[in-house]
C-alpha cells in the first residue's frame, strides 16, 4: 500500500516505533508520519523504574538516535499530540493544529496510570511513574527521601521498592488485596517473592487500603486501615488505563482498549489499526480478548503491523512474555495464566531459583520463573511451538532438562 497520504502513527513509544521501523524495513516507500506527544525521542520504559535516574543526560533510554529517522524518511513530530480523529475524511487533527490526512492510522498511544483516588493525593511528593519525566522526578526525590511509601504491590511498584531500598530509604509498600502482584503471578509464587522483599528490607503490608494522605503542602503521613506511615516520598502504581479516548471520540469500538481484530485492525474502520498497550485483540493463548502491556507485546504487534501495511498481512499470535527486575529478584513469565490453572513450584538446582508451571486441562500453558532464566527460556521455546507437554512429563523434571531429553530423542530416531 503506497499513495500520497500513506501512514499516520499517534503514539512515538515503544509500539509505535516498531510499526515505522518495521514499514522502512519492508520496503515501504509511502510517507510515514508519528506524532510524538512527549517531547522526547521515543524510549523504552522499562529502565525507569529499575534504577534511580537524577541527570536526564544519564538516562540513555531512547531506542534510535535522531539520525534513524531522517535517514529513513520518516517524519517524527515530536512534541505535537494527536487531538482528534475524522475516520470519514482520514484526518487526524494535532494539537499545533495541522489536519494531516492518511491512507492507514495506526494508534500506538499506550496507557496511562490510574489516578490515586484519596484524599492528599495532590500534594507536593506524591509521584507516579509513567514517563521519563516522571523517572528523573522520582530519582531526584530518592535523593533525600528517608521514608518512602509505594502504594501498589505491582510490577512497577515493587521494583520502585527495591530502588528506594538500595538508596537507603525506610520502604513499606501498601497493598489493598490479601498478596503482592495478585493478577500477574500465582498464588503459590507470591510468597517466596514476598519472602525475598522482606529479606532485603521493603516493610510489605497486605490487606490494605489507604484511606489518606496527610501534610502541610507536602506529603508527611499516609492514612492506612493498619495505621499512620510516615512518609517523605509516596510513589503509587495501582494500575493502568488505556489510551483510547480518541477512538472512542471518532465512533471506534472500544472496551478497555481500542477493539481491533486477529490483524490487529480496528473491528469499525480496517483502515485503522491499534497496538501494544491500548489495544484489545484477540490471542489465541486467552480466552477470549485481552489487552497486554509489555514491551513484548508493544514490539511484536507493532511489526506484525508494518509488515501488513507493506503487502505482507499475517494473524497476532506471539507468545505473550514479560520479565521485571526488582532488586536481585529476576521474574519472568511465559504464556497466559487463568486464574483457575492447576500451578506446581518447582525449585531449581540453587536456593534462589524457582518455578511456577501452569497446566489447564493438563496441558502447560503458562511458566513464571525467579532467577531461572534458562527455564524461562525453555518455556518460552516450547510454548511458542505450541508442543504439549502434561503435568505426568514434568513431574521430577524441569522443562530445560524435558527440552534436552527431547532433542537427544529426535536426534536417535
Ligand atoms: C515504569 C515502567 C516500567 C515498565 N517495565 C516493563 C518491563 O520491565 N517489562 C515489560 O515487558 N514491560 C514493562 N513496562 C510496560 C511497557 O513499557 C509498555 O507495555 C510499552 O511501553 C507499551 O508500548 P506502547 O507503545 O503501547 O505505549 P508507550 O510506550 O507508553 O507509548 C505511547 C506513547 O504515545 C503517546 N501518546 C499518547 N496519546 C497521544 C496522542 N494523542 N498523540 C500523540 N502521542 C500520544 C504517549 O505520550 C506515549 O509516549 C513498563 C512500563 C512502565 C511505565
Amino acid at each position: 500500500m503506497t499513495s500520497a497520504a500513506g501512514v499516520v502513527v499517534v503514539g512515538g513509544g515503544q509500539a509505535g516505533f516498531s510499526v515505522v521501523s518495521t514499514l522502512r524495513a519492508s520496503g515501504y516507500e509511502g510517507p510515514v508520519t508519528v506524532f510524538a506527544a512527549e517531547p522526547h525521542l521515543p524510549y523504552q520504559r522499562p529502565p525507569l523504574s529499575k534504577k534511580a535516574h537524577t541527570e536526564p543526560d544519564g538516562v540513555r533510554v531512547e531506542l534510535v538516535p535522531e539520525s534513524f529517522y531522517r535517514e529513513r524518511d520518516i517524519d517524527l513530530r515530536l512534541g505535537d499530540g494527536v487531538i482528534a480523529l475524522d475516520p470519514a475524511a482520514r484526518t487526524v487533527l494535532t494539537r499545533a493544529g495541522s489536519r494531516v490526512p492518511y491512507d492507514h492510522l495506526v494508534l500506538a498511544t499506550g496507557a496511562r496510570n490510574r489516578p490515586l483516588p484519596v484524599p492528599g493525593a495532590e500534594l507536593a511528593g506524591v509521584h507516579a511513574l509513567r514517563s521519563l519525566d516522571d523517572a528523573l522526578t522520582i530519582g531526584r526525590a530518592l535523593t533525600t527521601a528517608r521514608e518512602v511509601v509505594v502504594i501498589g504491590g505491582g510490577f512497577i511498584g515493587l521494583e520502585l521498592a527495591q530502588v528506594a531500598r538500595a538508596r537507603g530509604a525506610r520502604v513499606t509498600v501498601v497493598e489493598l488485596t490479601d498478596r503482592l502482584l495478585s493478577r500477574a503471578v500465582s498464588a503459590e509464587l507470591e510468597p517466596r517473592l514476598r519472602e525475598w522483599h522482606e529479606r532485603a528490607g521493603v516493610r510489605i503490608l497486605t490487606g490494605t487500603a489507604v484511606h489518606a494522605l496527610e501534610g502541610n503542602g507536602r506529603v508527611e503521613l499516609v492514612v492506612t486501615t493498619q495505621g499512620i506511615l510516615p512518609a517523605g516520598l509516596v510513589v503509587y502504581g495501582i494500575g493502568a488505563v488505556p489510551r483510547d479516548e480518541l477512538a472512542r471520540e471518532a465512533g471506534l469500538a472500544v472496551r478497555d482498549g481500542v477493539v481491533v481484530d486477529e490483524q490487529l485492525r480496528s473491528v469499525t474502520d480496517p483502515r485503522v489499526s491499534a497496538v501494544g498497550d491500548c489495544a484489545r485483540h484477540p490471542h489465541p493463548h486467552a480466552d477470549g480478548m485481552v489487552r497486554l502491556e509489555s514491551v513484548q507485546n508493544a514490539i511484536d504487534q507493532g511489526a506484525l503491523v508494518g509488515r501488513r501495511l507493506a503487502g505482507s498481512p499475517a494473524t497476532y499470535e506471539s507468545l505473550p512474555w514479560f520479565w521485571s527486575d526488582q532488586g536481585e529478584i529476576k521474574l519472568q513469565i511465559a504464556g497466559l495464566r487463568a486464574p483457575s490453572d492447576e500451578v506446581r513450584l518447582v525449585a531449581g538446582d540453587s536456593a534462589d531459583r524457582l518455578a511456577a508451571y501452569a497446566f489447564r486441562a493438563d496441558r502447560l500453558v503458562a511458566v513464571e520463573t525467579l532467577n531461572w532464566p534458562a527455564e524461562h527460556l525453555a518455556a518460552r521455546r516450547l510454548l511458542e511451538r505450541r508442543t504439549p507437554v502434561s503435568a505426568a512429563e514434568l513431574a521430577g523434571t524441569t522443562l530445560g532438562a524435558l527440552a534436552r531429553a527431547r532433542r537427544a530423542a529426535e536426534v536417535r530416531a
